[in-house]
């Protein structure tokens, strides 16, 4: 069976070649180890092999978990849909969010993150294949939102994350993700500061890399398949 250190060695030789058949550098691109539904054990596992940065997607499974492995080097990232009645843990113990999809939501986050800790980094969550069932800002509002929400005091914000619909080829998945990479060089020419990309997951990671990706999201060929969720 392999193991988690074989699976993300794995997983970086797929983020660097990737990067190398683009002409971009490897280091520029980023790997998140989602480990939702996994336990502490895992997360330590994939620590020792080297891996910092991780992905959770459930408010309360995530604060548990990152109390467990209590280690202060690792960074983590909450990915999941977040409710505003959910906002302060997440503003307390995370150091990154990637769905903010609403005004409200990053106000929270913002007068909820303690003073002792640095700005929360967020990513605003675009819905780019303009599915009726999932979250995100529409394309056309992204903009106007990050402009409002680059002056809250106690957020940074990075740049922009997208899950699009499932697609058939290599081409069809790098579609959504140029749209992503566009609009995000569109929020810079009008002046925002941002240099993040949250794209690509498992089975698309080489498509997002090709259109831009700086951080890839990696579950399931880290840890395995998970049932349920
Ligand atoms: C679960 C999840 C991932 C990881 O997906 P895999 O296909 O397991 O790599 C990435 N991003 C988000 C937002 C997720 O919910």
């Amino acid at each position: 069976m392999a193991t988690i250190s074989t699976n993300l060695q794995a997983v970086l030789a797929r983020i660097e070649s990737a990067a190398r058949v683009c002409g971009r550098i490897p280091e520029t691109v980023s790997l998140l180890a989602v480990s939702k539904t996994w336990p502490a054990s895992f997360v330590r596992e994939a620590a020792a092999a080297g891996q910092r940065a991780f992905g959770e997607n459930y408010v309360q499974e995530g604060v548990d978990k990152i109390r467990e492995v209590a280690r202060p080097d690792l960074a983590w990232h909450f990915i999941g849909p977040l409710q505003s009645n959910k906002t302060r843990p997440v503003a307390e113990t995370f150091d990154w969010v990637h769905s903010v999809d609403r005004f409200r939501i990053a106000e929270r986050l913002s007068q909820q993150r303690p003073e002792a800790l640095p700005p929360l980094q967020v990513c605003l969550q675009v819905n780019i294949s303009g599915e009726d069932s999932k979250s995100g800002v529409a394309p056309r509002d992204a903009p106007a939102l990050a402009r409002r929400i680059a002056l809250l005091p106690r957020i940074t914000l990075r740049g922009l994350m997208a899950i699009p619909a499932p697609a058939a080829d290599r081409a069809a998945q790098r579609e959504p993700f140029r749209r992503l990479r566009l609009l995000l060089e569109q929020m810079v020419r009008e002046g925002l500061a941002l240099d993040t990309l949250s794209m690509g997951m498992s089975n698309d990671i080489e498509a997002a890399i090709a259109e831009g990706a700086t951080l890839v999201r990696v579950g399931t060929a880290i840890f395995g398949e998970r049932t349920g969720s």
